[in-house]
């Protein structure tokens, strides 16, 4: 087995210490932070609330999605009912009845697994629910999260974490309140190609990086889809699209931005509001003097993340598929593609919380990682808004 492919393999499987590790000096702190230290998972239950304890290693833990919308559908359930090792799905929760009921009968959930968004506190009754996973828009991240912690249950969150950092902060109050985990569904951090960009920043394969370049975006459908309403989505592509390309320039260099400056643009004032994003670019100051130059747009596809460094670049296009992310580096003038195996990232980030909470692990997308993009992501939205540039030294 070559280096490279044992440490992706070391990753993938089990790496959320060698993700910490590779993370800068507040990547690590926050990784090691309170809210999500060893034995987190297996504190008290709120009193005489919970049914749920930390099962016993080797059991399957059980998830309930919370949001029976595309991404449970057409991704979550048939991961978990196909792909996962350690989950299965053992709760429905909607606000639609019959969906729920025939999402029950297809993948052999029990009437009493099934619960509506009133109804929902009921599961701290479920002892076959370990973990709700919310999938539902963005604005009623922190409330579900918050219920489900108060339940007694662990929580993998959708990603923007929130819609505020105010929010953010109470969803992690809650989850430490509860002595439950709180994990942020940031799929790319299991995804081999992106994880190799880590490891080749981090080892300075070619030399050190410099200048990184990321974008995320697709042009956006339906004029009336809570994507597109403030309100529900707290902004518009940066919080849904261009957080991808947040997040990598913050893995790649392993550094917490300092400052940031933004240029927003919107072409088609009647799909996109103010305060709902049509494109933004940014641009990120790392304390190393590393440059990240970052493009989010709801108006055309944009799908790459590249980092240039002393003697190369390596990059993967495309960059954030939920299948086909490709990977190369050009080294010395000569192009080398990646070659590692396709894996499910659902499949891959539900395992791992469930590894986390079986066996007492740090995760390595804990709520403090999601709080950070929230933080970063409105210091973009006041630079673009203002013309200047915003410190992120402080706070
Ligand atoms: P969707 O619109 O397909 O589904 C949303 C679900 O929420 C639906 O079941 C809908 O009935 C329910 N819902 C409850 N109250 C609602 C309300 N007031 N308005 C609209 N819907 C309401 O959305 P989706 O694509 O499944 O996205 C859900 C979450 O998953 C979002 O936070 C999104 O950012 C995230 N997401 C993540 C990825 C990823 O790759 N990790 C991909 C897509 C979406």
């Amino acid at each position: 087995m070559t280096e490279r492919r044992r440490f992706v393999k070391e990753l993938v499987g089990m790496g959320a210490a060698v993700w910490a590790a590779s993370m800068g000096g507040e990547g690590r702190a926050a990784a090691q932070a309170p809210a999500s230290a060893p034995g987190a998972s297996r504190g008290p239950a709120p009193s005489g609330k919970a049914a749920s304890s930390t099962p016993p290693p080797g059991k399957k833990l059980g998830y309930a999605l919370v949001g029976l919308g595309s991404l449970s559908q057409n991704q979550i359930a048939p991961a978990l009912a196909a792909k996962t090792k350690h989950c299965k799905l053992t709760g429905l929760v909607s606000g639609h009845p019959e969906k729920a009921r025939e999402w029950a009968k297809k993948y052999g959930v029990p009437e009493t697994g099934i619960y509506d968004y009133q109804n929902f506190d009921q599961i701290k009754n479920n002892p076959d629910i370990d973990v709700v996973y919310v999938v539902l828009p963005n604005s009623m991240h922190a409330e579900f999260t918050i219920r489900a912690a108060q339940a007694g249950k662990h929580v993998l969150c959708e990603k923007p974490m929130a819609i505020s950092v105010k929010e953010c902060d109470a969803m992690i109050s809650a989850c430490r309140q509860a002595g439950r985990k709180l994990a942020i569904a940031y799929r790319l951090h299991f995804e081999p190609n992106n994880l190799e960009l880590v490891r080749m920043a981090r080892e300075k394969t070619l030399g050190s990086v410099k200048v990184i370049e990321a974008g995320a975006g697709f042009p956006i459908g339906d004029p009336k889809q809570w994507r597109l309403d403030k309100a529900l989505a707290g902004g518009g592509s940066l919080m849904d699209i261009g957080i991808y390309a947040l997040q990598a320039a913050r893995y790649i260099s392993g550094e917490e931005p300092v400052s940031v400056s933004a240029v927003s643009t919107t072409t088609d004032p009647v799909k996109f509001k103010p305060g709902v994003d049509e494109s933004v670019l940014f641009t990120l100051k790392f304390p190393s003097g590393i440059i990240a130059s970052c493009a989010s747009s709801y108006a055309t596809g944009l799908n790459r993340f590249r980092a240039s460094a002393e003697r190369g670049w390596f990059e993967v296009q495309p960059a954030l598929n939920y299948v086909g992310i490709k990977g190369r580096k050009m080294d010395q003038g000569k192009l080398v593609d990646f070659d590692f195996p396709a894996i499910d990232h659902f499949a891959a980030e539900m395992d791992d919380f469930a590894d986390c909470i079986l066996n007492g692990k740090e995760t390595r997308v804990p709520g403090e990682e999601g709080r950070r993009d929230l933080r970063i992501m409105t210091a973009i939205y006041e630079a673009a808004a203002s013309g200047r540039t915003v410190s992120l030294a402080k706070g």
